[in-house]
C-alpha cells in the first residue's frame, strides 16, 4: 500500500472527524500518502480528491460533523458506477481507503474491494444499527445531546404539569430511544423493535400515573412508531391532560464529540491504517468484548443484533 485515502458516507455522525485524523496521522506514521474524497462515493466519482498531510487535519478532533463532508450517490449503486470508482483509485494511486459509514457504506466498499482496491470500512452512525459492532462512531454523542435535551423538556414539562412525547432518531432501530429511557427516566419508550405500541395502554397508563401524583409524563418515541404531534393531540384529548411533543431532529447529529466517540474513533481510525498496511481487505471494524476488532465485510453485513431485552425490562421496571 502506497496511498490510504479516507472518505465519510452516509449520514454524517460526530467523531467522524476524529476518526479521520487518525486515519491520516497514523498513515502518514506508516509511511504513506494520505488523500482524503470529499462528499462520500459521490465526490470519488467527481473526482474530489485532495492531498491530506498532518495539519491539514489539525483542530477537528473537538468538531462535529465530517469535514470531508458527506453524500448518498445513487450513481455508486450501479456495476458502472463502481467500476469508474476503482479507476479513479488507481487514477489518483489509492490502493487503499478508508470507509466511514453505515451499512449501505460498507456495502459500496465490498464493491471496489472486489475491484481491487483494498478498503476497511469504520462504523460511523448515531444509531448503533451496525450488527457486528457493539459501539458505532456518535452515538454516545447524540444520546448524550438528546438526555440534555430531554432533561430540558423534563423541567418545563414537570412545572406546568404536562404530558410530553419526545421523538428521537431512530427509525429502524431504538437504541438511543432506550437509552434516554432509562438516563432520562422516561414513563414510556416507544421502540421500533417492540411494535407493541397500543394507544390505550399509553393512556391508562398516563391517567394511573396522574392518579399517583407524577406532576410529569415523558414518553420517549423513537422516530418512525407515530406522529409526535398528532399523537399528543389524541392522547390529550383521551386524558384531560395537557399534551405536547418535541421533535429533536437533525441536533442530535451535530456538536462536539464526547470523551468516548474521540477516543473510541481515533482507535478504530489507527487500526484500519494498520489493517491495510497489513494487506487486509473487504475488513470492516467494530468493538466487542472490550476490544477493537474486526469483519469480513460481507459476514459484518449477514449479522444481525436486537436490543437487549434486558435493558428494555429494566426501562420498564424502573419507570414506575
Ligand atoms: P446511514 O446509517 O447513515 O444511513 P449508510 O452508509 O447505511 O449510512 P446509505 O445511504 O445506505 O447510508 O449508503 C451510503 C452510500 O453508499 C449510498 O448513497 C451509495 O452511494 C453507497 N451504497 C449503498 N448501498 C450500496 C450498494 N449496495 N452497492 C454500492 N454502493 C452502495
Amino acid at each position: 500500500i502506497n496511498t490510504i485515502a479516507v472518505l465519510t458516507s452516509g449520514g454524517d455522525a460526530p467523531g467522524m472527524n476524529a476518526a479521520i485524523r487518525a486515519v491520516v496521522r497514523k498513515a502518514i506514521a506508516n509511511g504513506k500518502k494520505v488523500k482524503g474524497i470529499k462528499r462520500g462515493y459521490a465526490g470519488l466519482l467527481d473526482e474530489d480528491i485532495v492531498d491530506l498531510g498532518a495539519q491539514d487535519v489539525s483542530d477537528i478532533i473537538q468538531r462535529g460533523g465530517t469535514v470531508l463532508y458527506t453524500a448518498r450517490c445513487a450513481e455508486f449503486r450501479t456495476a458502472e458506477g463502481q467500476a469508474k470508482g476503482a479507476e479513479i483509485c488507481r487514477k489518483h494511486g489509492i490502493d487503499g481507503l478508508v470507509v466511514i459509514g453505515g451499512d449501505g457504506s460498507f456495502a459500496g466498499a465490498q464493491k471496489l474491494a472486489n475491484l481491487g482496491i483494498n478498503t476497511i470500512g469504520l462504523p460511523g452512525t448515531i444509531d448503533l444499527d451496525i450488527a457486528c459492532t457493539e459501539y458505532t462512531i456518535g452515538f454516545d454523542t447524540a444520546v448524550n445531546t438528546a438526555m440534555e435535551a430531554i432533561d430540558k423538556v423534563r423541567d418545563t414539562s414537570t412545572s406546568h404539569e404536562r404530558c410530553s412525547i419526545i421523538e428521537v432518531m431512530g427509525r429502524h432501530a431504538g437504541y438511543i430511544a432506550l437509552w434516554c429511557g432509562i438516563a432520562n427516566g422516561a414513563e414510556d419508550i416507544l421502540l421500533p423493535e417492540k411494535y407493541e405500541y397500543d394507544e390505550q395502554q399509553l393512556i391508562n397508563n398516563i391517567i394511573k400515573n396522574r392518579k399517583k401524583g407524577k406532576k410529569h409524563h415523558i414518553i420517549i418515541n423513537a422516530e418512525g412508531i407515530g406522529h409526535s404531534s398528532s399523537m399528543a393531540k389524541r392522547i390529550e384529548a383521551a386524558t384531560g391532560i395537557e399534551t405536547r411533543a418535541t421533535i429533536l431532529g437533525h441536533m442530535q447529529r451535530g456538536g462536539s464529540p464526547t470523551a468516548k466517540d474521540r477516543v473510541y474513533a481515533s482507535m478504530m481510525g489507527a487500526l484500519a491504517v494498520d489493517l491495510l498496511c497489513a494487506g487486509e481487505t473487504n475488513r470492516v471494524v467494530g468493538y466487542r468484548d472490550g476490544d477493537y476488532v474486526d469483519f469480513d465485510i460481507n459476514e459484518a453485513l449477514a449479522m444481525t443484533k436486537g436490543i437487549s431485552e434486558y435493558q428494555y425490562e429494566v426501562s420498564k421496571m424502573l419507570a414506575v
